[in-house]
């Protein structure tokens, strides 16, 4: 039999969505002409933000935006788990839970309570959580929202059969590589770099402004020498504590780092 002509068998890659705002599937969607490519070499079978529905299908990789937030979610992720070979996840959200995640350590049912008038509706769990706290994730991809060069890099290597590089270093190594000035040494701005994951090319301090840490605790992240520092530049310690407590806030690393400000100061 002749194979030369046979088509080559495409792994099969699936995109979900939990809760979330998709701005992390967007990523995909702006790939333009490497989403063409790509489009090429794997097989797209649910993405439903693209238009193509199969939800329960077996796949080779997984893609998964959005954090466990309800209870549908929590029978969703345990079916995808059992139907995909890797699965990824995508964003603070499904990494850290995700801003929604603000609302662990809040009283959720009185909030809910004064913004709906049926607040009975709402089918919400108590706590928003990552996707690895229910199944085993492959690799975890940080960011609100993760950028596509980081998303190419990653099925890239998924298709070169390699483990993706987990880049768990400081956003301060991207200002120093780029030599751009540090807005807290040169203008005393606070900037969550020193502690915050790499990956986004150091994008707000390139525009002349902090980092708020989306891209999560970086390795090793010496967070009680930030906390001093921020207080050295006037900051109060609830305001330390906001910073530490915003998009990845359920992240141990910056779960801890609020706790120890609350305890050290007057919060
Ligand atoms: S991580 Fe940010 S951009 Fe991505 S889905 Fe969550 S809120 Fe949206
Ligand atoms: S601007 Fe922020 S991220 Fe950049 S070097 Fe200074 S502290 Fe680090
Ligand atoms: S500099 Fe910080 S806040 Fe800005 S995109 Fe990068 S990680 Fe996010």
């Amino acid at each position: 039999m002749d194979t030369s002509k046979t088509p080559p068998i495409k792994p099969r890659v699936a995109v979900h969505k939990f809760s979330s705002c998709d701005g992390c599937q967007l990523a995909f969607l702006n790939l333009g002409e490497e989403l063409l490519t790509l489009a090429r070499r794997v097989d797209l079978v649910h993405f439903a933000e693209a238009g193509t529905l199969d939800p329960d299908t077996e796949v080779n990789v997984a893609f998964v935006e959005g954090s466990i937030s309800t209870p549908e979610d929590l029978e969703r992720i345990q079916h995808i788990r059992q139907h995909s070979r890797l699965l990824i996840a995508i964003g603070a959200c499904a990494t850290s839970g995700g801003i929604q995640g603000l609302r662990n350590n809040a009283n959720g049912a009185e909030w809910t309570a004064q913004i709906y008038s049926h607040p009975e509706a709402i089918a919400s769990l108590a706590y928003s959580t990552p996707i690895a706290h229910h199944v085993k994730v492959d690799f975890e991809l940080w960011g609100c929202p993760v950028n596509s060069q980081q998303m190419l890099a990653v099925v890239k290597s998924l298709l070169l059969g390699v483990a993706p590089h987990d880049n768990a270093d400081k956003v301060c190594t991207e200002c120093k590589r780029n030599g751009t000035p540090c807005v807290m040494v040169s203008r005393g701005v606070p900037c969550m770099g020193p502690v915050t994951r790499a990956g986004c090319g150091a994008l707000c301090p390139s525009l002349g402004r902090d980092c708020y840490g989306c891209y999560g605790p970086a390795e090793n992240a010496n967070t009680d020498a930030l906390a001093a520092q921020f207080r050295s530049l006037g900051l109060t310690p609830q305001a330390i504590v906001q910073r530490f407590q915003s998009i990845n806030s359920q992240a141990p690393v910056f779960l801890a780092a609020a706790d120890q400000v609350r305890m050290s100061g007057d919060d």
